[in-house]
C-alpha cells in the first residue's frame, strides 16, 4: 500500500470511529438506563449532610453544586464531545461567541499580544481588535495561510496564536501542526475555531492544538433550533476555564439546550457524510459556470491548499463560497428567486442558505466583485442544481 493508499483508510478510519462514539453510551445506574439524557431543570442541588456539602464545595466543577457550575445533562453533552474532539474535557456555553470569548480571556490579559487569522468569524476579530484593545490586548490580523506570516507577527509578549481553519467566508486555511509548534516555541498558547470542519473531519488537538472552540449552533446542533458553543482541551486548561470565565462571566448551556444538541449529536457523521457529498456536488457544479471566477472550496483539487486540507481533515462539509463580477444588486435579486436556497445567516442545519457580499477584486484594480457564500442542506443535491440552473437565466 503507497501513502495516499494508507493516508484514504486512515481518513476513513477517523470518521468511521465516531459513528459508534455518537451512538453508543455506556450503561448509567444514575439515569436508570434512560437511552436519551434526563433533563434536569434544576439549579441547585441538595445534601444531606453538612460534610458531603463541603466537600462538593470545595471541587464544585465535580460534583454537582449549581447548574451555574456543573449541570448533569449538560456535563452529558461535554463528556460526549469532548470524546469526539479527543480531547481530555470540555466545557459547553450559551453560544458559540460566549465559548470563544472565555477561551481567549481565559489565556491573556492586560500587556499581551494575539495573532490573528484576518478572515476570522466577524464577531470573533471585533472581540480581539476592538473590545480587548480596551483592556491593554493588542492583536496583529494576518492572512495566516503561511507559517512564515504566523513567525513574522511575533513580538515577544505574544501570547495566543487564534485560528479558524478553514476560515467562514473565504475558506483559507492554516498548518495546525506548523502554528501549534510555532506557539509552543515561543510559550504562547492556541485555540482553533473548527466549526466548519466539526469533529468529524478535523480534530486539532492532535495535531499539538491548545484549545478547540465550537459554535454549536452549526453543524453539531444541525436542526437550527438552538444556539450554543463549546471549548475543548486539556483536563487543566479546561478547568481553569470553568472556575473563572465559565462561572465569572456566567455564560452557561441550559440543561434543555444541552439535551436538544445531544439528540442532534447522534446523527452528526451521518449528517457530515450527506452534507459532505451534496456539497461537492453542487461546488462543481458552480465551478462550471462561466460567470464564476472562483470557487473557494477546501474539497475541491483547485482549492490552493488542497494538499494541506488532505493531511489534516478527513472530509469536507457543504458550506463553501464563490466569486463573481456580476454586481451584487443583480446577485441580491438572484437570490431571493431560489426556491430551495433560503436567504439568511448562519448554517449547519438541514435547510439550504445563500448570503451575497461585496468584496475587493484580487487584482487590487479598486474594482467590486460579489462573494456568494452557499450552504448545502439535507435536500437532494439534484434539485439544488436544477433550483440554481433555472436561475441562471435571470442573472
Ligand atoms: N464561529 C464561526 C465560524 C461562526 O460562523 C459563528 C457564527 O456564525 C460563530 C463562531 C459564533 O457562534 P454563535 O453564533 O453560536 O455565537
Amino acid at each position: 500500500m503507497n501513502n495516499i493508499e494508507k493516508d484514504t483508510v486512515t481518513r476513513k478510519e477517523n470518521r468511521e470511529k465516531q459513528f459508534t462514539k455518537t451512538a453508543f453510551d455506556p450503561f448509567d445506574t444514575r439515569h436508570h438506563g434512560a437511552i436519551q439524557v434526563p433533563i434536569y431543570q434544576n439549579s441547585l442541588f441538595a445534601f444531606d449532610s453538612y460534610d458531603q456539602f463541603d466537600q462538593a464545595m470545595s471541587e464544585l466543577l465535580n460534583h454537582h453544586v449549581y447548574s451555574r457550575g456543573n449541570n448533569p445533562t449538560v456535563q452529558y453533552l461535554e463528556q460526549k464531545l469532548a470524546e469526539l474532539e479527543e480531547a481530555e474535557s470540555a466545557k459547553c456555553f450559551a453560544s458559540g461567541m460566549a465559548a470563544i470569548s472565555s477561551a481567549i480571556l481565559s489565556v491573556v490579559g492586560h500587556g499581551d499580544h494575539i495573532i490573528c487569522v484576518h478572515q476570522a468569524y466577524g464577531p470573533t476579530r471585533e472581540f480581539l481588535g476592538s473590545y480587548l484593545s480596551r483592556f491593554g490586548v493588542e492583536t496583529t490580523f494576518i492572512d495566516g495561510r503561511s507559517i512564515e506570516q504566523w513567525s513574522g507577527a511575533v513580538r515577544p509578549n505574544t501570547k495566543l496564536l487564534y485560528l479558524e481553519s478553514p476560515t467562514t467566508s473565504f475558506f483559507g486555511l492554516q498548518d495546525l501542526r506548523m502554528c501549534a509548534e510555532l506557539a509552543r516555541s515561543i510559550g504562547a498558547l492556541t485555540i482553533v475555531d473548527n466549526s466548519w470542519a466539526t469533529p468529524c473531519f478535523q480534530n486539532p488537538l492532535t495535531f499539538g492544538i491548545d484549545l478547540v472552540v465550537h459554535s454549536i449552533t452549526k453543524y453539531i446542533g444541525g436542526h437550527s433550533d438552538c444556539v450554543g458553543g463549546v471549548v475543548l482541551g486539556s483536563k487543566a486548561l479546561i478547568e481553569r476555564i470553568g472556575y473563572t470565565e465559565y462561572m465569572l462571566l456566567g455564560g452557561i448551556m441550559t440543561p434543555q439546550t444541552a439535551a436538544l444538541v445531544s439528540k442532534g449529536l447522534r446523527t452528526l457523521p451521518l449528517r457530515m457524510q450527506r452534507h459532505e457529498d451534496s456539497g461537492l456536488q453542487v461546488a462543481e457544479y458552480i465551478g462550471r459556470q462561466d460567470f464564476v471566477s472562483r470557487v473557494n472550496h477546501p474539497g475541491l483539487p483547485s482549492h490552493p491548499q488542497y494538499e494541506l486540507g488532505l493531511r489534516q481533515m478527513s472530509g469536507s462539509s457543504s458550506l463553501f463560497s464563490f466569486v463573481s463580477d456580476v454586481p451584487v444588486e443583480r446577485w441580491k435579486e438572484w437570490a431571493g428567486r431560489l426556491r430551495y436556497f433560503k436567504i439568511g445567516v448562519s448554517w449547519g442545519g438541514f435547510e439550504s442558505l445563500v448570503t451575497v457580499n461585496r468584496i475587493e477584486r484580487e487584482n487590487d484594480d479598486g474594482l467590486e466583485a460579489s462573494l456568494i457564500r452557499l450552504y448545502v442542506g439535507m435536500e437532494n443535491p439534484k434539485d439544488l442544481i436544477a433550483d440554481l440552473e433555472q436561475s441562471w437565466s435571470h442573472l
